[in-house]
């Protein structure tokens, strides 16, 4: 009995579309964006996540949402790390300087033979700059890469008794150098908490809502504000991750992504599942994107290591099941840093 009734009142819904559809003069054309559009609207309904809508954001409800997403970032990326490779201070500021405009994967692969030839910052500044050029042509723009790393080298022999100062003050002062390299070096290869704003930072900080500002510096400082020291590097790195594999700057895979319920820019990329699933861009090992000596440690972060394999495995999995996952970020990181 009840059944029927909910029956009888489900079916006059249903039928409007395709009787007007049905009898329209204009015969199959006109049935066709009707049925269409009645199709999208239930996918995309079903597409959506359960978000209650929203209303106007106090700062602190934003701040609450913006700690949980870095706690939901750090499940989803416990193996969060510096992409580069690098075994001191001065190898992470090359590697640094180098990635601009390049992949960490090719800076990774050209890193090697540059600092065999020029192990110390005294090595590298007295380099010959043709020499050095060759070295790191691969990582595009290396004219300006040489100048810059030539030169910050002599400011390291010559004022810094050839060692990378750990202040901020001091490391913007190189050439070549400025904020998001200065904090890359300090969070990673001091222990210094810096927030790093690079394109995917920046991107993801705005859909986020944690901030509506361009400038990288006044990023940093709203984004500053909002979380504690202690979370400042990994908390960049997690970002970083989030925007190379998921939230992507064309496309966001915004129907794939665990965090689309505490995002207010959801929907601005795919929301079909299916099709957000094949836009992941996540890494196995030996993949290019992935880094090729991962480190034993490093300051910015001493706990995830423990599980991180095991979670690499189960986020693997999804590159084993789909191969367009597994054809990795380079062309999405090329446009990054
Ligand atoms: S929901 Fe979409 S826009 Fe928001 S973080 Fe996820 S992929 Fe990015």
């Amino acid at each position: 009995m009840a059944e029927s009734k909910v029956r009888k009142a489900a079916a006059p819904k249903a039928e409007p579309v395709v009787k007007k559809a049905a009898v329209e003069p204009a015969g199959k054309s006109a049935v066709k964006p009707a049925v269409k559009s009645a199709v999208k609207s239930a996918v995309k309904s079903a597409a959506k996540p359960a978000v209650k809508p929203r209303k106007p954001e106090s700062h602190l409800a934003m701040v609450r949402r913006a700690r949980r997403i870095n706690r939901e970032l750090a499940e989803l990326y416990p193996y969060a790390h510096p992409e580069l490779d690098f075994e001191n201070p001065f190898q992470l500021l090359v590697a640094t300087v180098l990635s601009a405009q390049t992949t960490d994967l090719r800076v990774n692969q050209t890193t090697p033979a540059l600092f065999a030839a020029y192990p110390t910052p005294e090595d590298m500044a007295a380099a010959n700059p043709e020499e050095l050029e060759e070295i790191i042509r691969p990582t595009g723009f290396f004219r300006n890469k040489a100048k810059s790393l030539i030169g910050l080298s002599i400011a390291l022999r010559d004022e810094f008794g050839g060692e990378v100062p750990g202040r901020l003050a001091d490391l913007v002062t190189l050439p070549g150098v400025g904020r998001k390299t200065a904090n890359v070096v300090l969070g990673n290869a001091f222990g210094v908490p810096g927030i790093t704003v690079d394109t995917h930072f920046g991107r993801l900080a705005r859909r986020f809502g944690w901030t509506a500002e361009e400038d990288p510096v006044k990023v940093e400082a709203a984004v500053a504000e909002i979380f504690p020291k202690s979370e400042w590097t990994m908390l960049s790195h997690r970002v970083v991750f989030h925007g190379r594999r998921i939230c992507h700057s064309q496309k966001p895979a915004c129907g794939a992504c665990p965090i689309a319920p505490l995002c207010p820019a959801y929907g601005e990329g795919v929301t079909d599942p299916e099709k957000a699933r094949k836009l992941l861009k996540y890494e196995m090992g030996g993949q290019p994107g992935q880094r090729l000596r991962p480190p034993a440690d490093f300051p910015g972060e001493a706990a995830a290591r423990a599980d991180a394999v095991a979670h690499h495995g189960q986020v693997a999995d999804l590159a084993v099941a789909d191969p367009a996952v597994s054809d990795l970020a380079v062309a999405d990181s090329a446009v990054a840093e």
